[in-house]
């Protein structure tokens, strides 16, 4: 083990910021969430992955509560999600969230996406919230596009904007829902590589993605989920080489 992930593991053993406890959701009569425990540690990284329908997407909108569940508790930072009005809206903020189709305003400029979270919900000043965002873009490799709209940016370049938008809040984890599923192929690797750089730098994240490459070298952790739960955990090392349930044998035979 090198000398930073040993540091990196005695980070991430100092404050649980994500609590899910016996979290359960339904979406009708699919009991898309099931018994869900997970806690994720302060700089600690964890890749999610499972079959298509497993409840992934579910997972990562329930903690920053784009969906509500059933039953069960989410804490961030100590702290039960908050239903509703500014403590959500700050919550929010706290919860960076990746999609993967981007979702950039189409009608603002680069910059100004970047902008709009410091000014509506950290009601940070123009000038600050403007340094902030050209630092942010520059650090994504985007400083160039500023002034651009998305439409005219390649898909890997306006997800790298929308990390950048989020990490404008300043927030406490990542979340990252299959952020290069969406992108051509050539692409995949500059929005990886801003990932990396990110997870090395201690944010804590939370990443949904089939790149079984970035879960190798930047988890902590991986957890398989499968038909709503979550069936295994384990160091990326272990899962992949020695995975201990039949469903996680199963979906890795298809993938590497
Ligand atoms: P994954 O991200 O692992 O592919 P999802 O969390 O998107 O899985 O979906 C899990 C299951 O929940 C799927 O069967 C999906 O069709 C269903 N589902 C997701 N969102 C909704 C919704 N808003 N209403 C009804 N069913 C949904
Ligand atoms: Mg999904």
């Amino acid at each position: 083990m090198t000398e930073v992930s040993v540091a990196k593991d005695v980070v991430a053993g100092t404050s649980d910021l994500v609590v899910l406890k016996s979290v359960n959701k339904h979406f009708g009569a699919l009991h898309v969430l099931q018994d869900i425990d997970l806690t994720i540690a302060t700089g600690e990284v964890v890749v999610v992955i499972g079959p298509s329908g497993s409840g992934k997407s579910t997972l990562c909108r329930t903690i920053n509560r784009l969906e509500g569940v059933d039953s069960g508790e989410i804490l961030i930072d100590g702290k039960p999600l908050p239903a509703e009005g500014k403590e959500l809206a700050r919550l929010r903020a706290d919860v960076g969230m990746v999609f993967q189709s981007f979702n950039l305003f189409a009608h603002k400029t680069v910059l100004e996406n970047v902008m709009l979270g410091q000014l509506k919900v950290r009601k940070t000043d123009k000038q600050k919230a403007e340094e902030k965002a050209r630092a942010l873009l520059d650090r994504v490799g985007v400083g160039t596009q500023a002034d651009k709209y998305p439409a005219q940016l390649s898909g890997g370049q306006q997800q790298r904007v929308a990390i950048a938008r989020a990490l404008a809040m300043d927030p406490k984890v990542m979340l990252f829902d299959e952020p290069t599923s969406a992108l051509d192929p050539e692409m995949i690797n500059e929005v990886l590589e801003v990932m990396q750089q990110l997870a090395r730098d201690g944010m804590t994240m939370v990443v949904v993605t089939h790149e079984m490459g970035f879960a190798r070298s930047a988890a902590n952790r991986v957890v398989f989920m499968a038909d709503g739960r979550i069936v295994e955990e384990a160091v990326p090392d272990q899962f992949f080489s020695n995975p201990r349930s039949d469903r996680a044998k199963d979906f890795l035979s298809k993938i590497l």
